[in-house]
């Protein structure tokens, strides 16, 4: 019969493996829900072994105790709250270091703990070997069993340990901070136990009051200002990692030395100089890849739409549909969508190639080697991997920007991630650098990625001038083992972008060219042939003295400018509405109406054009978005003012300073 429960919160960083054990010491029987109030998921499933029945919750991965994500708090609730028997502390022995900052934090609530060391088949590939006496011993005699989770080794002996040890805390203390942090925490500890009497976790308490843990001060409201006078949160993370530093020392040791194929790439890919210089490389035939193949195939659509446009247009003609509908379908509707689709090829290959990236564990590193000039302008390098998922679409980038801890990094980084070159944009850059710099089309675009990140970087840098910030947070980012990237991943990666794409433009693209058909065809007289007379040209010709100090002289670049504020690829679609193109929007048309109106119009002022798209106020979209996670209109407002200076203050530079250099 079994007769006695033993209640289990599994927890660890993540990627460490827990899910894979939780799956193997619970077999089938598992319940999914939610965390109360959040939508984290909740995996509760049991084991039995003996005589006892152990459940076990699953808790969501996390690199520390503190209280700044959601992941945190739930799981630092669970395992304060509940009735929580034993801590299974899954640790990754293939990084060690980094998955005892969470165990000493464990260790410090003083609760019967056992640590499952996990991935030890890893440790074994790279002739690598862990003391399994000293180990536990500099952890405080805590049980520590060697298991490997994918592998289903060493699980029995893991459920005997719990079972064996769940009534025993930490056996002994081992780690002690400086004296100057101890006798702070034995007066915060003592002044606890006066106010809280029956308060479980009174050192783990006096510790996160030292390191300024607000939640912690909330719960349990005590006078600390005299002891904990600041915080000393960097020092106590400091000394943690310096004892950490001894233990890995002491345990970890080779075997035989093989060097590992992942540490032989990072050395390269992770350099602070190399790693830059690689990841702009990469990037650059990124781009020469989404120019050449692209190109290529989108020609090919080019064709096909023309045939399309063509034929459809034929049979207008002989059913006898009415001009204005003739015109609309054709010149508005087929115009402006058909254009965006010829695209397709060339959003497909940037989203594989970001896509290929990301799987294969690299984007990290790029974190990781962007940490130091990130640091250097006030944010954390893990700023950097929303700014990363810009280069896609920055809505998700915006969201992404929940995983920074302080409110004031989030904020700067909302600030700065549009200006990254999301894939939206990418149709302005084909289609202009293809018309004016042909051979070194992939280049220009490349360099507008470049000013969108270089400006994004001296925004964020000065902003932390004006608010005189110091750095505070401590990059703890994940530096994951390369490996062959999942074809299904990719797959469903693209595939849903694709599929975002196309739906933009059966739905917003679509209407916009209606909108601007409209615009164009009506004026203030009525319906007129004339463009020049219509509602159109009034709006862009009120507001081209303000464009033009950047090169743009004709209103249909206004115009066209306006409506990509609905989403960026309209500035394509509308400008084949506006310069009459046919459907394909094939360069050699548009370009002769473009100079047709605008003689001027050159490579100058196409660059000009481009950065003003780069920079300016983001698409609808995103403002939402940006609205959303800020809860304030009144940043968000600041924010589309801000980008829009900026957008009109450097392409009249570029512009201005390109003109004076062209008369020379
Ligand atoms: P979680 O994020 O902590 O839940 O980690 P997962 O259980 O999802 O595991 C992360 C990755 O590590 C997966 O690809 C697993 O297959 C792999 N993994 C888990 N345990 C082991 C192990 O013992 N050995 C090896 N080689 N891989 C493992």
């Amino acid at each position: 019969m079994q007769d006695k429960l033993i209640k289990v919160a599994v927890v660890g960083n993540p990627n460490c493996g827990k899910t894979t054990l939780f799956n193997v010491l619970t077999g089938s029987n598992l319940k999914v829900a939610n965390w109360p109030g959040v939508t984290v998921e909740k995996i509760e499933g049991f084991a039995s072994y003996e005589d006892f029945r152990i459940d076990l919750i699953d808790t969501p991965g996390i690199y520390s105790l503190a209280s700044y994500t959601i992941e945190e708090k739930v799981t630092r609730n669970c395992i304060m709250d509940q009735d929580i028997d034993v801590i299974l502390n899954v640790v990754d022995a293939s990084s060690l270091e980094r998955n005892l900052y969470l165990t000493m934090q464990l260790i410090e609530l003083k609760k019967p703990m056992v640590i499952a060391l996990n991935m030890m088949d890893i440790i074994k590939e790279r002739g690598l070997e862990i003391d399994l006496h000293r180990l536990p011993e500099m952890l405080g005699n805590i049980p520590i069993v060697p298991v490997s989770a994918a592998k289903k080794k060493g699980i029995n002996i893991l459920l005997h340990a719990i079972v064996h040890h769940y009534e025993e805390g930490p056996v002994t203390e081992v780690f002690h901070y400086s004296e100057e942090i101890e006798e702070k925490i034995e007066k915060l500890e003592v002044m606890m136990g006066a106010r809280y009497p029956k308060h479980e976790f009174k050192r783990w308490h006096a510790v996160k009051l030292l390191e300024g843990d607000e939640a912690v001060l909330k719960d349990h409201p005590i006078e600390v200002e005299t002891i904990a006078d600041k915080s000393y949160e960097k020092q106590m993370i400091q000394e943690k990692y310096g004892y950490i530093e001894n233990i890995v020392e002491e345990v970890l040791f080779y075997k035989e030395k093989k060097a590992h194929i992942t540490e032989k790439i990072d050395q390269y890919l992770t350099h602070p100089v190399f790693g830059l210089f690689f990841f702009f490389l990469i990037m650059m035939s990124v781009f020469f890849l989404t120019f050449s193949i692209g190109d290529f195939l989108k020609g090919i659509l080019e064709n096909i739409l023309i045939s399309v446009s063509n034929t459809i247009s034929a049979l207008f003609n002989t059913i006898g549909v009415a001009g204005w509908l003739h015109s609309m379908l054709i010149d508005g509707a087929l115009a402006g969508v058909g254009g965006i689709l010829t695209f397709i090829p060339n959003i497909a290959i940037l989203f594989l190639a970001l896509a290929l990236l990301e799987d294969s564990g690299y984007m990290s590193r790029v974190a990781y080697v962007m940490d130091g000039v990130m640091g250097k302008v006030g944010l954390s390098g893990k700023a950097f991997l929303p700014m990363i998922l810009g280069f896609g679409c920055t809505v998700p980038a915006i969201m992404a920007t929940r995983a920074l801890e302080s409110e004031e990094d989030r904020k700067k980084t909302m600030i700065i991630t549009p200006f990254m070159s999301c894939s939206a944009r990418l149709p302005i850059y084909v289609l202009f650098s293809g018309m004016f710099f042909e051979k070194n089309a992939y280049l220009v675009s490349f360099s507008l990625y470049l000013l969108g990140l270089f400006i994004a970087i001296l925004t964020a840098s000065i902003l932390t001038k004006i608010k005189k910030e110091a750095r505070k947070e401590v990059l703890l980012i994940e530096l994951p083992e390369y490996k062959r990237p999942n074809l299904r991943t990719i797959r469903i990666y693209v595939v849903t972008k694709l599929k975002d794409y196309l739906s933009k433009a059966g739905t917003v693209i679509f209407i916009a060219s209606l909108i601007i058909w409209v615009l164009l065809n009506f004026g203030p007289a009525g319906m007129t042939s004339q463009p020049d007379e219509s509602f159109g040209a009034l709006i862009g010709k009120l507001m081209v003295p303000l464009t033009r100090p950047a090169g743009l002289d004709s209103w249909q670049f206004v115009v066209a400018l306006i409506s990509g504020i609905s989403a960026k690829e309209v500035v394509v679609s509308s400008l084949n509405v506006l310069f009459q193109t046919t459907a394909s929007g094939s360069n050699q048309s548009l370009l002769q109406s473009i100079l047709t109106v605008s003689p001027e119009f050159g490579a100058l002022q196409a660059y000009a054009f481009m950065t003003f798209c780069l920079l300016y106020t983001p698409c609808v979209a995103t403002i939402a978005t940006i609205r959303k996670e800020s809860n304030s209109w009144k940043f968000t407002s600041k924010v589309i003012l801000f980008q829009l200076l900026t957008a009109w203050l450097v392409a009249t530079l570029i512009f201005q300073i390109g003109s004076r250099i062209a008369g020379l």
